[in-house]
């Protein structure tokens, strides 16, 4: 099991994602929460059970799709991932992950999914539910479902952004 930072010292599973190895969609989340930690498998919380229904309602299989976090172990108390956690994390599997599953979409769900690839957007509420194009890859920046689970105007948003999703994947066959 892996010890290449600190989160493994208080973490009781590694959460390395899950899904289909051959999946067009890919899903980034923040970090595993304590439920995730418990079972070692990513969303299956509270924010999960609200994943799976906008995965629903947007007729998205979750046997289909590859979901995972961008550190794979739960930072104690949730707090944010450290930079230095994030760069090791990602070197170590993240990356491979996307090289190996060659996704046509990535999702990236809340904030730091996003900074991960796109660092200078500044906020996520002005490019939410839209695609944007980096290096070859197709990106869908959405809020994450927890955001929703606090601030309940949100929820109606991540339904209309996540029904968008199989629309940008026609898009992106049909080039
Ligand atoms: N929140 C995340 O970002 N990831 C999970 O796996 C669960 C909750």
């Amino acid at each position: 099991m892996c010890t290449k930072c600190p989160l493994h010292k208080s973490r009781k599973k590694a959460v390395p994602g899950e899904g289909n190895p051959k999946a067009e969609i890919f899903f980034i989340g923040e970090g595993p929460g304590s439920s995730e930690d418990e079972v070692g498998r990513p969303f299956v919380g509270e924010a999960g059970k609200f994943l799976d229904e906008l995965l629903a309602s947007a007729k998205i299989e979750r046997e289909d799709v590859f979901i995972t976090n961008i550190v794979k172990c739960r930072p104690p108390n949730n707090r944010d991932p450290l930079d230095e956690e994030v760069r090791i994390c990602t070197t170590a599997y993240l990356y491979d992950q996307i090289r190996l599953i060659k996704p046509k979409l990535i999702v990236t769900l809340g904030r730091h999914s996003m900074h991960q690839f796109f660092p200078q957007i500044r906020s996520i509420s002005a490019v939410h539910g839209k695609a944007y194009k980096k290096a070859g890859q197709v990106y869908m920046l959405m809020y994450h479902p927890a955001a929703a689970i606090y601030q309940a105007n949100l929820k109606q948003t991540i339904k209309e952004d996540f029904k968008k999703i199989i629309e940008i994947l026609r898009q992106i066959g049909e080039e």
